[in-house]
Formats: structure tokens, sequence, C-alpha cells
């Protein structure tokens, strides 16, 4: 196939369609390949790089010459994450629906960064994580109707930097930061330290508290290093607590922490990165037991909930400090909708300006699989594990 318009290089849109069968009937033979190949590439350092072109060609290739080379070139050095017995690090879940939905996505070409830059990208966000807390039981004050609200986030860390901002934003901003503490178990992710060096922490002010046997983290060791530290003057400003660590799935008790932290003032925020997908199983929720006393939540369908990465749901309580901290309203960025103050820009929830339609692969997911379906997917996981415990 050629490029039919040599003055600009674009393909024709019919070109486009017969390019877009190629790419999907491709991907349909590497998924089906899948489980005959080596989960783990074999390649040393640079070799990859040493055999791709060396230079950018001065006339437009065929497309599928570019696709062949994706196959020759690029498939040997990947490791095989969607592999079907692929078990390093976490679970990365991908589902037809959610990579049509990201193809979707990607060919409207949309910006979700206002209101304004893609109503139906904001309010479809919004439906979506109202449908998230009915799906997984969690607390209603996480719902847009409230004075909280969620955000679909690139990743569980810049959710938690996030959390970080908002907290330090409530604590009293830049000025309050040498006094602050924050309180995290030894085995919380090591996105919560990093989300809170990006945030202007010094390692002197983050507590990493002593676990119990269960690698829990400790509720009396909590207690007393919020208590020294109050005796100090020091202003214990964030404490998080990890449902599912990512080490041995520990739970921590986010109630406990949260009955701590609240004599404080701290904001507590709930990483449940991989874990929290469980919740769509009723009989899982004990394992959130406590999070309607907490600030903020986090949990990735990206990771066990069969959506392509990348989508991390972030919930706050409140979004008053969150918006408080991240919103800068330039001209450029004016407009009535925004100042009418009835609508959501979710520029304001996250670091970076400009945004993806991250909602339509979840919305995909959710209507191909149903509840049943997202349920039976997990327990049949949580089988398996049983299973394995038990040989
Ligand atoms: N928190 C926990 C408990 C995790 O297990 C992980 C990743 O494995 C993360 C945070 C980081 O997630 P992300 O890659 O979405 O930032």
């Amino acid at each position: 196939m050629t490029n039919k318009d040599k003055s600009s290089g674009h393909m024709s849109l019919e070109e486009f369609r017969v390019a877009g069968y190629e790419t999907i009937d491709w991907l349909v033979d590497h998924m089906t390949r899948l489980e005959g190949l080596p989960i783990s590439s074999k390649v040393s350092p640079g070799d990859i790089k040493s055999t791709l072109p060396k230079e950018i060609p001065q006339e437009g290739e065929p497309f599928s010459k570019i696709l062949e080379d994706v196959q020759k070139l690029i498939v040997p050095g990947l490791t095989l994450w969607q592999h079907p017995s692929f078990y390093g690090y976490f679970a990365a879940n991908s589902s037809p629906p959610a990579i049509l939905a990201d193809l979707v996505s990607t060919g409207l070409g949309v910006q979700g960064m206002l209101w304004a830059t893609g109503p139906s990208i904001t309010e479809l966000e919004t439906h979506v994580l109202d449908l998230m807390i009915d799906l997984c039981g969690l607390p209603s004050k996480f719902h847009s109707s409230k004075k909280g609200g969620g955000v679909i986030q690139d990743s569980a860390s810049s959710a938690t930097l996030c959390a970080v901002i908002a907290a330090r934003q409530r604590a009293g901003g830049n000025a309050a930061i040498k006094k602050v503490r924050a309180y995290i178990s030894n085995q919380a992710h090591s996105s919560v330290e990093k989300g809170l060096r990006i945030g202007g922490l010094e390692s002197s002010q983050i507590c990493k508290v002593a676990t119990n046997i269960d690698q829990s983290m400790s509720i009396q060791a909590l207690k007393e290093a919020i208590d020294k530290d109050l005796s100090k003057g020091f202003v214990p400003f964030f404490v998080v607590g990890t449902i599912g660590t990512t080490s041995t799935g520990a739970v921590d008790d986010v109630k406990m922490i949260s009955s701590i932290a609240s004599k404080s003032g701290a904001w507590v925020h709930v990483d449940a990165a991989w874990a929290g997908s469980v919740t769509v199983c009723p009989e899982y929720r004990y394992l959130i037991e406590g999070l309607e006393l907490v600030d903020s939540y986090v949990f990735n369908p990206h990771k066990w909930l069969l959506t392509n990465f990348d989508c991390s749901v972030f919930f706050v309580a409140d979004s008053k400090p969150l918006t408080d901290a991240l919103s800068i309203v330039p001209e450029y960025l004016k407009n009535s909708a925004s100042e009418s103050g009835q609508v959501i820009d979710y520029r304001d929830w996250q670091v970076p300006l400009g945004r993806r339609f991250r909602s339509l692969k979840l919305w995909f997911v959710l209507r191909s699989y149903g509840v049943q379906g997202l349920r039976s997917f997990i327990r049949k996981h949580i089988e398996a594990a049983e299973y394995l415990e038990s040989e």
C-alpha cells in the first residue's frame, strides 16, 4: 500500500481503513501466537536498537512495511505481559473492548482538559466514576453529587502525588512544608515516597511505620510516631494505608488508621492500586472497611479489571483542597462554562493540562462484561490462587 497524497504524506481515509483492518488482523494473529512465544525476551542491552533502521526515510514508507518491522524488530524484544503464563510484577489485564475503546479515543483525537474542550469527555468520566462507586461499594461521599468526586489518572503514582498536593494545601501549603510529617508503612509502594519527595518533603519528614507479622501497618507504632511528632511541634499531615501491598498483598486497617489520623487532622489516603478491583465482588468489601473515613482512595482498573493501561481511578472526599492547589487560570483557558461554576474541569484534578479520553475504555469494559461478568472474572482468579495455595 502506498501513500496516495504525496504532497502531505497523509494516508487517504480508504488507505487508513485498510491499514486499520491490517493492524487488527496483526494483533489478533499476535494474540493467537502468544501462548507459544517465550514470555521473556532473550535479547541483550542494545540488541534491539542495533537492528532498527538507522535513519528516517526521505519518502514515507508503506504502512505494511512498518507493521512488518514491528513483528520482525520489536516483538522479539518484548516481555509478553499478556502471555497466559505471565505472572511477573502485577496483573495487567487487557481486553478487546478496552483495546478498541483506546483506538476510538485516539482516533477521535480529542482533548478533555476542560469541560468546554469536550463536554462528553468530562461528563462520561464523571458518570463512569459514579458507576464505579456502585460497582465497588465505595462510600457515597466520593459521588460527583457530593463535595468530593472522582477522576481518572494515568497511574496510582500520579493519583498519590495529587493526594499529597491536596493534603499539603489543606495543611497550609508551601509555607507549612518544613513542619509537616507523613506516615507510611514500611511496606507502602515506592510511589508514595516518590509523591512525598515531589511534594517537597525530606526523607526525615517521612516516617516508615513498622508492620505486624502479617505485614500490615502496626497501629500502635503509628500512634506512637504521631504522638511523638506532635509533642515536638510537628504537624502530621498525611497518612497512607495500603489495601494489597505490592510484595505480599497485606491489608492495612483503614478504620483504625483513620481514627488515629483524624485526631491530628492528617489527610488519609488509601492505595489499593492492584487489589482494589476485588471489591467488585461484595464478599471482599470487608477489605475496605473504614473507607468512609478517608480523604482519598485510588485503585487501578488497569491492573485487575480488564482495562488496558492507563486507567487509575482516584476519589477524593472533598475536591476543594485539590483544585485550590492545582487550578491556575491563564487568559487562554478562560471560558464561560468554567466561570459558571456548573462544570468540572478535570485539568484542575491532575498535574498535566492535557488529558486523554480514558473513561471510554472503562465504559466499554463495564458495558461489555456487565457486573456479573466482572465478578466472575475476579472470582475465577481467586479460585485459581486458592487452588495454587492448596497444592
Ligand atoms: N501502589 C501499589 C500498591 C502497587 O502495587 C503499585 C504497582 O504495582 C503502585 C502503587 C504503582 O502503580 P502505578 O504504576 O499505577 O503508578
